[in-house]
């Protein structure tokens, strides 16, 4: 495995790889690697024969009050991850790498796919998102990257993004990763107090007892969100959102149709950690 942070070095190596004639899947993260950032890496493993992965907290998706300078950054640890998951090249970058120009000439907007869940409550956030890993991609050119389900607005952006910007990759996505007791894995659920943590599963309970809610027939699900969105503050939360989407525009549903997909989806903040979650539904 080969650490590298330069952009003329990671080329070479994908080149090198290339001319071996292997396929590359891409593993795009911001560190502090968890067991859900492993299934990334193990997904990709099955879909190319060479493996990237790049660990870059990116400034440009955080907001000025958000958690840029708290962010758990364990290069080190995350290292070894890698090199225990058989990944060929890891890309670490640092800022002047990623962003050298010191003005920036172009902004990029985001239509309708930004404008609810995390794109509501972060503005800037996906923007930011879409500027990295647009750069990414165009660095790394692989045929594939793996993206979680847990960021499912950002892989449903990102996916509109490759067909907008023909970018030549495609995308694919992995379930939500798990602890035991329902929690999705978050590199911030390591800002939980011990109390708090015992209390975040909460969040993935509320959303199992509305998907069973809507599975046994409920269209209108506003009155049992509303309800749940109660019994999760009651429990220390303060909540973001949590509502049903559509799939396909991320746009909130009050009457569900048979036939259709949708993102049943929350956010929450308990104590200064944010917490998200969503369960795809087919009705
Ligand atoms: P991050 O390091 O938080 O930017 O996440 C990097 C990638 O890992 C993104 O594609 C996330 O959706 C994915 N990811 C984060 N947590 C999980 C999880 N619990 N299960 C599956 N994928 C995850």
């Amino acid at each position: 495995m080969k650490q590298i942070e330069s952009i003329d070095d990671i080329r070479a190596a994908v080149r090198a790889l290339r001319s071996e004639n292997k396929t590359i899947a891409f593993v795009p993260t911001m560190g502090a690697l968890h067991q859900g950032h492993i299934s990334l890496i193990r997904k990709a493993h099955k879909h190319a024969d060479a493996v990237v992965v790049s660990i870059y907290v990116n400034p440009e998706q955080f907001g000025p009050n958000e958690d840029f300078d708290s962010y758990p950054r364990r290069l080190q640890a995350d290292l070894n991850v890698c090199e225990k998951e058989k990944v060929d090249l890891v890309f670490t970058p640092d800022d002047a790498v990623m962003y050298s120009s010191s003005v920036n000439y172009f902004s990029i907007e985001i239509e309708e796919l930004g404008d609810h869940m995390d794109g509501a409550s972060r503005p800037g956030f996906f923007e930011g998102i879409v500027l990295v890993v647009n750069k990414l991609f165009n660095i790394i050119k692989p045929d594939i990257a793996v993206f979680g389900q847990k960021d499912i607005q950002q892989f449903q952006i990102l996916s509109r993004m490759v067909k907008e910007f023909n970018h030549s990759v495609e995308l694919v996505m992995a379930p939500i990763a798990r602890a035991n007791d329902g929690l999705a894995l978050s590199s911030r659920n390591a800002y939980l107090s011990e109390e708090e943590r015992t209390i975040a599963p909460a969040l993935y309970r509320a959303l199992r007892y509305v998907e069973k809610q809507i599975l046994d027939g409920v269209d209108k699900p506003e009155l049992l969100l509303s309800h749940q969105k109660d019994e999760l503050e009651a429990k220390g939360f303060q909540n973001d959102y949590l509502n049903v989407y559509s799939l396909d525009r991320l746009a909130p549903v009050s009457q569900l149709k048979e036939g259709n997909r949708y993102i049943l989806a929350g956010a929450a903040y308990l104590g200064k950690t944010r917490l998200i979650d969503n369960i795809i539904i087919d009705f």
